[in-house]
């Protein structure tokens, strides 16, 4: 690669991406695809894989063809790479005739960069299939391809004949499945057979990892989201029923929270889709159909509310916080039941025994007294030197003590109980409880009752899953999961073999001092993140874009700590490219600088909007008034509006004019959502600007009120 090669590839991503650098392989990914290389990209879910190919799109002549499974999302996509100033479309079966027809045109003519499209309707764009207009193939989503991947898709066999017919249209296929079989398959199927395989590490540094006992879940989850007003997250469960109920539970706490499952209808399903893509509701309680193809970057937090059946599952679920390099939190609840559940769901699948290997696995992760990262990437066959030291074992080390005497006791219940009990029994045993079961069976008369009843019932299960962990017990999951004894049992009970048992955890985020935490609240609401956020929030209904595709979290806070104040300092902001810069970049300074005022002096909320007023009274033009202030003209608009709608003595139709205001109303009457201002926009061919659709509206809304 020349010189010139690196700076082009650095300014475009700058440009049109407003980062300043490449994470992990990226750059290497984008060189071999820029020299007409195939590649196989296998990165971790919020790794970075799109830029991989939305960058050598914009460098290449002609347009990229991005096969992707999830209709309802290319829309998401296409208005991310738009608001980014790249020319992006999708085609589908969503789309009427005439609209497919126009887009096939946009492609002859080289007028788009990206052009998402799902397999079952290549055959629609057959016509343009030619190397004359197709620069590059990106097939996301690669495994389901194939059938050893977990999500394999008939439509997709469709693309092994694309190669043929491009032959020297360079590949690239996209995946978060790790497994070399499917790798393989990928190849042989696409015919890519040469193609140059990126492995990145799936190591996602940012995603704290804890597991906590599930004793009573909602409660912590309540507390657990309490902390963190505002933050969007994802609590996954084993049930269509369990989400609905722990929906509403948490919605009579006063939290916005939706269900998604495979049960409700597709319009439910996009609905709560996208209010969470808009940040309308904060908290999905889903199964796992959710999620999968969601780039929202600000996920900020996942609960598993139940174990998932296995660490890929596992993985990339958590993978969908975080996106954006931020902190983020993956907590996971282990529960027995859980466990006894996941088995009975494996039991007579034709690959069982596959399926409770992989069980057995999820559990050592949930159990591990070693640093969980360390588990949880050795089992993607990735070895990490040290502690991660961003997970609960590594903040909380478990402290060992000799837990012999303990052992011993559960292990005499579990003989007495004649190897016939499952743990709530034994434990109810070992606690001498007087329930019925323990007393209809008698097992108040057995010699080892209540020996253990100076340790809390919560736990005694923790020290039982630890026996279980170490071998010295096991379950019977055929015989109602009866508690029964091993091999290594007898050592234990009669050689006094030492065994080393860690003391329960307490969750520490839990007792931590609630008044603290409200100080804390109430301060994050008047931070100038905060307001960023709100802004943010606004444009975002505004335009009907999601927010995080205006600014992602990380972007918002550098824009927090470095306070740009113009448009060069806000340009060396990462993630603000230069379309980000113009369309944005007036409206988020003068918030800074607003914010930065009122600190000096807390003024009146109005004192912005009287500025303007005095120097509008002086005669200024809009420009005039824009330079004198540091503010950009729409903002000076915007300012223009409110006055208007206050009262104000402004000449209104000097700059919106009569008949632009008439044609508003009109288009206000016919258009089906007219909320916020891009519907207009588009109404009218982008030929009346953003400004003066405001300011028709103002007047609009003006007149009615009169
Ligand atoms: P994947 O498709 O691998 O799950 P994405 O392509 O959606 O991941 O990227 C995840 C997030 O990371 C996005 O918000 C994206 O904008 C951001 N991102 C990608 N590359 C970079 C980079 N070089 N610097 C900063 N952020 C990046
Ligand atoms: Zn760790």
């Amino acid at each position: 690669m020349t010189t010139a090669d690196s700076v082009l590839i650095h300014t475009t991503l700058k440009k049109y991406f407003g980062y300043d650098s490449f994470r992990n392989q990226q750059e290497e990914i984008i060189n071999s695809l820029l020299q007409k290389n195939d590649c196989i990209v296998i990165m971790p879910t919020g790794g970075g894989k799109s830029i991989c190919f939305q960058l050598p799109a914009i460098i290449f002549k002609g347009v990229t063809l991005v096969i992707s499974p999830l209709i309802a999302l290319m829309k998401d996509q296409v208005d991310g790479l738009k608001a980014n100033g790249i020319k992006a479309a999708y085609f589908n079966s969503s789309q009427a005739a005439e609209e497919q027809q126009a887009i096939i045109e946009q492609v002859v003519s080289s007028e788009l960069k990206l052009l998402y499209v799902a397999p079952e309707s290549l055959s629609g764009l057959e016509n343009v299939l030619k190397e004359d207009y197709i620069s590059c193939i990106a097939i996301d989503e690669a495994h389901c391809i194939s059938s050893w991947g977990h999500d394999f898709r008939p439509s997709y066999q469709q693309l092994s004949f694309l190669k043929k017919s491009l032959p020297n249209v360079p590949f690239i296929a996209l995946t978060a499945t790790a497994d070399k079989a499917t790798r393989q398959d990928i190849a042989e199927q696409l015919t890519i057979t040469d193609a140059k395989q990126f492995i990145t590490s799936f190591d996602r540094k940012n995603i704290e990892l804890e597991v906590r006992p599930a004793n009573d879940r909602i409660s912590q989850i309540i507390d657990f989201i309490n902390k963190r007003p505002n933050e969007a997250g994802i609590i996954y469960c084993l049930s269509r029923k369990s989400t609905e109920q722990l929906k509403e539970r948490l919605q009579s706490k006063g939290l916005k929270a939706s269900a998604y499952h495979a049960g409700l209808n597709f319009e439910e399903r996009s609905r709560v889709q996208e209010d969470f893509i808009f940040d309308k509701t904060t908290i999905v309680c889903a199964t796992v159909a959710f999620g999968m193809g969601i780039d929202k970057s600000n996920v900020r937090w996942i609960i598993h509310y139940n174990m998932p059946k296995n660490l890929e599952g596992y993985y990339q679920e958590i993978g969908r916080s975080g996106r954006d390099g931020t902190k983020a939190k993956a907590l996971l609840f282990h529960s027995y039941a859980d466990v006894i559940q996941l088995r009975k769901f494996a039991e007579g699948a034709s690959n069982e025994e596959f399926q409770i290997a992989k069980l057995d696995r999820m559990k050592q992760f949930a159990e591990a007294t070693s640093c969980r990262r360390k588990i949880l990437l050795s089992y993607f066959g990735e070895l990490l030197n040290n502690n991660c030291g961003n997970c609960d074992v590594c903040k909380n080390p478990p402290e060992f003590f000799n837990g012999t005497i303990i052992a011993q006791k559960a292990l005499s219940v579990i003989t007495r109980l004649k190897e016939s009990e499952a743990m709530g029994t034994v434990i109810d045993v070992l606690r001498g409880a007087k329930n019925a079961n323990v007393l209809d069976k008698r097992y108040d008369s057995l010699k080892s009752y209540g020996i253990g009843n100076d340790i809390a019932w919560k736990d005694w299960q923790h020290y039982i899953i630890q026996l279980l962990d170490q071998g010295y017990c096991e379950i019977a999951f055929h015989k109602n999961n009866a508690l029964q004894l091993t091999n290594f049992s007898r050592d234990v009970l009669f050689n006094n073999k030492e065994v080393n048992l860690t003391k329960p955890n307490i969750a520490k985020e839990i007792i931590a001092s609630p008044k603290k935490e409200k100080k804390t609240k109430t301060k994050k609401n008047n931070s100038l993140f905060e307001r960023l956020r709100l802004l943010r929030l606004k444009i975002s209904l505004e335009e009907n874009i999601p927010a995080y595709l205006i600014f992602n979290d990380a972007t918002l806070k550098e824009i927090e700590i470095e306070r740009p104040l113009s448009d060069a300092e806000f340009m060396e902001i990462n993630g603000v490219g230069e379309r980000k810069m113009e369309v944005y970049g007036a409206e988020f300074i003068a918030e800074i600088k607003a914010f930065m005022e009122e600190k000096k002096k807390t003024p009146k909320k109005s004192e912005t909007l009287n500025v303007t007023y005095e120097l509008y009274k002086e005669g200024l033009s809009i420009d005039e008034i824009a330079t004198k202030r540091d503010l950009k003209a729409p903002t000076i608009f915007s300012h223009l509006a409110k006055l208007y709608s206050t009262g104000k003595d402004i000449n209104i139709y000097n700059f919106v004019s009569k008949e632009e205001v008439a044609a508003v109303q009109k288009a206000k009457i016919t258009l089906d959502s007219p909320d916020g201002l891009k519907p207009y926009f588009e109404h009218f061919n982008e030929q009346i600007d953003y400004s003066k659709i405001r300011l028709a509206l103002t007047v609009i809304e003006k007149e009615n009120n009169k």
